[in-house]
């Protein structure tokens, strides 16, 4: 009887660390790995050069936003340039050009040449042929270019897609308007449905450009929708934008948005400066009746500013 018990407790003996072992050794070969890293673990995958690289955290006073011939100028519709501003290194780029090689929109600032032919060679490679539509703009141009918009549409529509004189990038020589080559949606936001406007939208960062006026940020920027206005801020810069899903220089930079009560105040300074204005504005066409009679008192009170608003 005691021998028995002696070979049943032995048998126990064997049962039990039997199993201990097959636990030990399926901790080991299965879950060790997949067990959470302990602190240290942690701390040595943080200090390698290549995970950190793969954050990269951007100084935004490495370039000045105020220096015209900054690469991250920003030029709005708040901030202006020096009416005399005109980029001493302007180019004539190698890639396709929609005009004659001296025309003065063939010109765009020597720091974004290289870029923009790398980005036109990366769209060839897809299949894409783009065109230089427009590059640098005066000053002096700039203002036929507007008031010849403003005649046609109204200052008020106008300033929805056209800068006024000093408020537009192309002054800076750092933005481009980009076409394809047949000229199809030619400065047209259905630009933005073709091939060409789809890839330079997912693309266009890859080599140091933005388009500038987003369908999405439209109430930031204060101008519609322009799939074919890029403008060049450098790789570092525009991937950084990229990688925060920003849009916009005025959301990167943390700078004042479009507000077109401001803006448009400065324009009814005195009530018959309203009246020259809005009499281009084309009432019937863009506002509503009830809107119409709101503009008809409040241009007699000479207080636009609230119509003006609503104009917009
Ligand atoms: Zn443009």
């Amino acid at each position: 009887m005691l021998r028995r018990n002696f070979f049943l407790n032995k048998k126990l003996v064997i049962i039990v660390l039997a199993i201990l072992l097959f636990g030990i050794s399926f901790y080991w070969l299965v879950l060790h790995d997949n067990a959470p890293k302990s602190p240290t673990q942690t701390i040595v995958k943080a200090n390698n050069p290549e995970v950190q690289s793969a954050v990269p955290v951007i100084d935004k006073a490495k370039y000045s936003t105020t220096d015209p011939a900054s690469p991250w100028v920003v030029v709005n519709k708040q901030r202006p340039l020096p009416r005399t501003y005109i980029p001493t290194n302007l180019v004539t780029p190698n890639i396709l050009l929609s005009e004659v090689t001296n025309s003065e929109n063939m010109h765009i600032s020597n720091v974004m040449n290289d870029a923009l032919s790398k980005l036109v060679v990366g769209a060839k490679q897809s299949g894409y042929s783009l065109m230089l539509v427009s590059g640098y703009r005066s000053y002096t141009t700039q203002s036929s270019v507007y008031n010849g918009y403003v005649k046609q549409d109204g200052q008020i529509k106008a300033d929805t897609y056209s800068a006024q004189p000093g408020h537009s990038e192309h002054q800076t020589g750092l933005a481009v308007d980009l076409g394809r080559s047949d000229r199809k949606c030619q400065l047209e936001s259905c630009f933005g449905d073709l091939p060409e406007g789809k890839w330079l939208t997912a693309n266009a960062y890859e080599y140091g450009f933005i388009i500038r006026y987003t369908k999405n940020k439209q109430q930031i920027t204060g101008y519609s929708y322009e799939p074919w206005h890029l403008r060049y801020v450098g790789t570092e810069l525009s991937r950084e934008i990229y990688r925060n899903n920003l849009e916009t220089l005025e959301e990167f930079f943390g700078l004042q948005l479009y507000s077109p009560r401001k803006t448009n105040s400065r324009l009814f300074e005195s009530p018959s400066l309203a009246q020259n204005r809005l009499s281009s504005f084309n009432v019937s066409k863009d506002m509503s009746l009830s809107e119409k009679s709101v503009f008809g008192s409040k241009i007699i009170a000479s207080k636009t500013h609230e119509f003006v608003l609503r104009g917009l």
